[in-house]
């Protein structure tokens, strides 16, 4: 499968920053710029499979770059970022061509759920299940097998399990996981994060000697690919 290419045009450093990294984080091949001008230039360079267009930009209205992209390239899917004082221009928005609009401030994990479904929509083929190992996961039935027999998992627990089965293999960091499966505002302990992890461990290793999760200490996790 091919990485989906997402454009950010947003002016607010901590929303562009916060939504690069968690988008690069979750697997997108993200580009963020700044100004109108230089979102208009870089579709007009990639492609993108999805844009999300904050409304309130320096050198300009929103509204007015949603129809430029359009006015080039109809097709192309852009979800707006909005405040919630500005009701009137959702309504505008989607009248301009907007596919879906977020208003700030929002949940990171809302906005990759959003993001998520826009880019199912474009795409209708049925997601096929995941097999890592003796687990099979289904995505959009958020169940998770192994050896035939379905996991009991708690929805912090199967939203983590899914995780680290997407880059399993690899290193997923603490900030990571935290910030994809509790969302950027999480303020408690990152001891939930550990707890979670033994949680996994005792329903998805069985008999084994080994974990098949990989602790990094002061990295993060690793899926262990049998
Ligand atoms: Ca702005």
């Amino acid at each position: 499968m091919t990485t989906q290419h997402i454009l950010i045009i947003e002016d607010d450093e901590r929303i562009g920053s916060t939504l690069l990294r968690a988008l690069v984080g979750s697997g997108y091949d993200a580009r963020w710029e700044r100004t109108g001008e230089r979102g208009v230039s870089a579709v007009g360079e990639q492609r993108p499979d999805l844009i999300l267009l904050d409304l309130g930009l320096p050198d300009g209205d929103g509204l007015d770059v949603c129809r430029r992209i359009h006015r080039d390239d109809a097709s192309l899917d852009i979800v707006m970022l909005t405040a919630r004082d500005e009701e009137l221009d959702v309504v505008v928005g989607l009248d301009a061509g907007a596919v879906d609009y977020i208003t700030k401030p929002f949940r990171l994990a809302e906005l990759l759920a959003r993001i998520r479904a826009q880019l199912r929509r474009r795409d209708p083929r049925p997601a096929a299940p995941e097999v890592v190992g003796d687990l099979r996961l289904e995505a959009p039935a958020r169940r998770i097998w192994r050896d035939g027999a379905e996991l009991e998992l708690r929805a912090k627990e199967y939203d983590l399990l899914a995780r680290l089965l997407a880059d399993a293999g690899n290193v997923v960091s603490r900030e990571t996981l935290m910030s994809d499966v509790w969302d950027e505002n999480w303020i408690g302990s990152t001891k939930t994060l550990d707890f979670h992890i033994a949680a996994l461990r005792r329903k998805i290793d069985g008999d084994r000697d080994a974990s098949r999760i990989t602790t990094l200490r002061g990295v993060g996790y690793r899926f262990e690919v049998l």
